[in-house]
């Protein structure tokens, strides 16, 4: 059985939701901050502490502005 094959098998058994560090921008005080796109807890932001991730049990919704994306 040729290999890419069963790569491929293996990606559709385990879907995998793409996960990212995302740089985001307090709305509060504009702080930048490096969260997780897929983070189970919220995320506070450091400088002022407004909620800048919140989990959805799925993928995090960011309330914050998303400056960049890091990969
Ligand atoms: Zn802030």
């Amino acid at each position: 059985m040729p290999q890419y094959f069963i790569t491929k098998k293996r990606k559709m058994l385990v879907p995998k939701p793409r996960s990212r560090f995302l740089l985001v921008v307090c709305p509060e005080c504009g702080n930048k901050q490096v969260v997780f796109s897929h983070a189970t807890f919220p995320v506070r932001c450091n400088s002022c502490g407004a909620l800048l991730v919140k989990p959805t049990g799925g993928k995090a919704k960011i309330l914050g502005k998303i400056e960049r994306v890091l990969g």
